[in-house]
């Protein structure tokens, strides 16, 4: 696949879908229609009465449906609903019953093509993970640095990163420092201080400062190569649940050709042993039943009696069962601002058992805020706030961002600084008029000599410290005034949300970090979480997602981040958190959160219900129960075939609208 002897990370599914398809096969079934009615006229009307006009959409119907369930049953080795349309439009033209074989056959192809509407859409993850990774790196050539293309980079070459670029390779530092952002492998926004002998990896974002780095690794053996081939692989294997009407067309189709088969034989028998039938032939004669005596007329009489069990039986209220449902649900969602992707995803969707929450983006905002701010008692809190944001308003460090919001919320107003500058893997420092020398710094700062021990210090970071967040102090030339913490919020509704969902049922609520232990077992608490896996790699992470899969459970993942695109792929449903969520955690999921609002898993997950259940109520009422009434009937001579037709066309139409009961589910709860 990859070409990695080269370094360039390559696309193996880089085609495009045939947009035109999809009119293509609008047009199809319009036409179908169209000929139908015509049909219909004419048999009305008694014109051209030597030719029978719907034999034309009975052809091109029946054809099409035939092909492509003999084409479908091969491939996929299983019975199908299509298989019992097959029959009942051969035993109906037979019987000469076109307009009823014609009608069949439309609502088969409507079905299928309300199917396609919802198929899902392409997915571009591989290629948008591909794009991450920069196409070309600065090479050292006789003393200069010179941009060739990454396919000329090899193991051991050196190469340089400038500050605001992406790594192109895996490697190690050999010069400088540099802030690195990893979202791109572990989600975490806040980027990491790195120096000589750290490793850097491709695709991550090289934040601030020039570093030169060591080739190790190329192409799709780095990191990012390797995720990419999972996504690819787990891309591959979607898409093989069953759907719910599948499944049950197993065993619906054998029954319904079995019955047919003894009502023709009981048909023939009860004419042919009339006499013998004592008390029963009595009472069939009282009914007005004629036994037939001639063989031919006979034979043509269970024929009859045959077809119209099939096109009673003719699986259209099948057909139509979950297309409709689904088509309903997928519009519903849409409107509340959760985009689905495919039809099957509804239906697993129904019958999730366990979600899986990614950290930070997902159940935290993913943005560091001001979380507790102190001063030591030698300045007024407003001052010392006034030195820290004065020290921290040229910085472009998420906690810097943080500070300043908070801050400015505090109407504080910055000094005028002389000098500013950032001091790698302790803070920053800025020079105000006249010589005050204002550092914010983490816990390094107190092993600078300069530095005047306080208690309260030591005290402040411990607390913070322990609670996972980054802690900060506040130095003025030399004193320590006083302590800012910065952390990582959960969102409002995450709790409530989290706890709405144990209610409905979901026994297991896991959450999947690659933070540490600290911080992951921090925000867990504070959103309801039982079950925390921390420091994990995004290989760990699939790791615990396909154990869950052995034990036959469905399981949701829900996240925002590039690194969470593989398990997103390989869960049984891939949620994504749309506003804040990466491209390529987007492409990856099959549903996509449109907003921040974790409330939306709940609304999706009860709709998705609520479709499963419509979906069986549509196959065991109507397309079973209605059908089972209508079978007797028929087999039994009661309905002629084009009654049948009718009868059957009608359970469909109740499919039709108790699937449309779905496009206003959710909307009373939303009044109260
Ligand atoms: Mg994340």
């Amino acid at each position: 696949m990859h070409e990695g002897d080269h370094g360039i990370l390559t696309n193996p599914d880089s085609t495009n879908t045939n947009r035109m398809g999809r009119y293509r096969r609008f047009f199809f079934p319009t036409s179908l229609l169209f000929l139908i009615i015509l049909s219909a006229i004419q048999g009305i009307s008694g014109l051209l009465d030597h030719f029978d006009l719907a034999i034309i959409p009975m052809l091109l119907g029946g054809g099409f449906i035939t092909y492509t369930t003999l084409v479908s049953t091969i491939e996929k080795k299983q019975i199908t609903a299509g298989l019992l349309v097959v029959i009942a439009l051969f035993a109906s033209a037979i019987a000469g019953e076109h307009l009823a074989a014609s009608i069949a056959a439309f609502i088969m192809i409507s079905g299928e093509f309300l199917e396609d509407l919802t198929l899902a859409k392409t997915r571009n993850a591989v290629q948008e993970l591909i794009e991450l990774v920069p196409d070309e790196a600065w090479i050292s050539q006789n003393n200069h640095w010179i941009n060739v293309p990454i396919s000329q980079i090899r193991v051991d070459d050196l190469i340089l990163v400038k500050p605001g670029e992406r790594v192109p390779i895996d490697g190690q530092i050999v010069k400088g420092d540099a802030a690195i952002n990893e979202s791109a492998l572990n989600g975490e926004s806040m980027p990491v201080d790195k120096t000589v002998e750290d490793m850097v990896f491709a695709g991550t974002i090289n934040e601030m400062g020039a570093i030169e780095v060591k080739v190790t690794k190329i192409g799709d053996e780095t990191a990012i190569g390797r995720i990419i081939d999972v996504v690819y692989q787990a891309q591959k294997n979607k898409g093989r649940t069953q759907r719910v009407a599948d499944r049950f067309a197993q065993y619906f189709t054998p029954s319904i050709l079995a019955v047919a088969t003894i009502i023709f034989f009981v048909t023939l028998a009860v004419h042919q042993n009339f006499d013998q039938l004592g008390a029963f032939a009595t009472g069939l004669s009282a009914v007005g039943f004629i036994p037939e005596t001639n063989p031919e007329v006979l034979r043509k009489i269970a024929v009859i009696n045959v077809t119209a069990v099939l096109l009673i039986a003719c699986p259209c209220a099948l057909v139509l069962a979950t297309p409709t449902a689904v088509i309903a649900s997928v519009g519903n969602a849409a409107k509340k601002g959760v985009l689905i992707k495919g039809g099957i995803t509804v239906e697993t969707a129904g019958q999730i058992d366990t979600i899986c929450f990614d950290k930070t983006g997902t159940l935290t905002c993913g943005k560091p805020q001001v979380v507790a701010f102190e001063s030591f008692g030698i300045e007024p809190e407003q001052k010392v706030l006034q030195l820290a944001l004065t020290a921290e308003i040229q910085s472009e460090h998420p906690v810097a961002r943080a500070l300043i919001n908070y801050a400015q919320n505090q109407d504080v107003q910055p000094e005028p600084i002389n000098q500013f500058e950032q001091v790698f893997g302790i803070g920053v420092k800025a020079t105000l008029d006249p010589d005050q020398e204002v550092w914010v710094g983490n816990r390094k700062i107190l092993e600078q000599n300069w530095i005047t021990p306080n208690p309260l210090a030591n005290k402040f970071l411990k607390q913070q410290e322990s609670e996972g967040n980054t802690a900060l102090l506040v130095v003025l030339n030399g004193q320590i005034l006083g302590g800012i913490s910065v952390a990582d919020t959960v969102k409002p509704d995450a709790n409530q949300t989290i706890r709405k969902l144990y209610q409905t049922g979901i026994k297991n609520i896991i959450m999947l970090t690659g933070d540490n232990e600290t911080s992951a077992q921090a925000i867990a608490k504070q959103v309801g979480i039982n079950t925390v896996k921390a420091e994990l790699l995004p290989e760990e992470k699939l790791e615990v997602i396909r154990q869950i899969q052995s034990e036959n459970r469905i399981v949701a993942m829900v996240g925002d981040g590039i690194n969470d695109a593989p398990a997103l792929m390989l869960s049984d449903v891939g949620i994504a958190m749309g506003a804040a969520g990466t491209d390529v955690a987007i492409e990856s999921a099959d549903i996509v959160l449109m907003n921040d609002n974790l409330e939306l898993m709940y609304n999706m997950l009860s709709l998705s219900r609520r479709t499963l259940s419509i979906i069986r109520q549509n196959i065991l009422g109507f397309a079973v129960g209605m059908n089972v009434i209508g079978i007797l009937l028929a087999g039994s001579g009661i309905l002629s075939p084009i009654m049948a037709a009718v009868v059957h066309n009608v359970s469909s139409a109740f499919v039709v609208l108790n699937s449309a009961r779905l496009l206003r589910f959710g909307e009373i709860e939303h009044r109260h």
